[in-house]
């Protein structure tokens, strides 16, 4: 069933469950209503009315996200680096080694003619991955000083869902090679809640209050992060 409210479509799904159950999707930010079976049409109008202000919020949210089309890794292009959006410019070589340098706003990928999109997607990774170990080095060396806690080892890789991870018995951190896209202070609120893992390993109140001795403004940073792109936010609420 749709329910039209104003100029939105709202797909209204009954389903054997207890909870309205309500969705805002990327990229079109489809909105999207489970409801209880026993329900009825009118309790899903009232329902949608009553969450209104959240329904547009989450829209905007959603619409507003930096898209991450796909990429062909070809001149002209935007791509991320610390944060700050830079052209790509791909340059073919045909002698000398390949390279990738910043200049300006553009990232200058010097490649052979034949190289396929797969191999400037592997070489510019690469290239995010070398920047990446560097910042993550200072960073965790800064902070594994800072809170006193010695031998840790961390690796960098592509992850799906997750910024980070924390194997806490091997004192082993994992971090997100989408990270290297990431304004610096988020990849510093990342590093510490690996580290706080250490200590804490849920995100319950004594966590965050670790956090928030640690870094005061972890939460305008992580609010910041989840604005910023990629790994999708799930824009949920759900009503007893
Ligand atoms: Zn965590």
């Amino acid at each position: 069933m749709i329910i039209q409210l104003q100029d939105i479509s709202i797909e209204v799904e009954r389903k054997p469950i207890r909870n309205m159950h309500l969705s805002v999707y990327p990229p079109d930010a489809r909105v999207h209503l489970s409801m209880p079976a026993f329900l009825t049409d009118e309790d899903a109008k009232s329902f949608l009315l009553k969450k209104w202000q959240w329904i547009c919020r989450n829209r905007e949210k959603v619409l507003n996200q930096p898209r991450q089309s796909p990429r062909e890794y070809v001149s002209g292009e935007s791509h991320y680096f610390l944060g700050t959006r830079y052209m790509l410019i791909v340059e073919h070589i045909t002698t000398g080694a390949n390279s990738v340098d910043v200049r300006g706003n553009k990232i200058i990928m010097r490649c052979r003619p034949t190289a396929t999109s797969e191999n400037r997607k592997a070489q510019l990774q690469e290239w995010y991955r070398v920047q990446l170990r560097a910042v993550l080095t200072e960073l965790v060396n800064k902070w594994t000083d800072l809170l006193g806690e010695p031998n840790v080892t961390w690796i960098i890789k592509l992850m799906r869902t997750e910024w980070g991870s924390c194997v806490y018995r091997k004192r082993h951190m994992i971090f997100n090679l989408d990270l290297a896209r990431v304004p610096m202070e988020c990849i510093e609120y990342i590093v510490v809640h690996e580290l706080t893992h250490l200590a804490v390993q849920n995100h319950g109140p004594a966590f965050q209050a670790l956090m928030t001795q640690r870094l005061p403004n972890w939460k305008v940073i992580r609010k910041q992060l989840n604005d910023f792109i990629a790994i999708p936010i799930d824009n949920q609420e759900t009503e007893e």
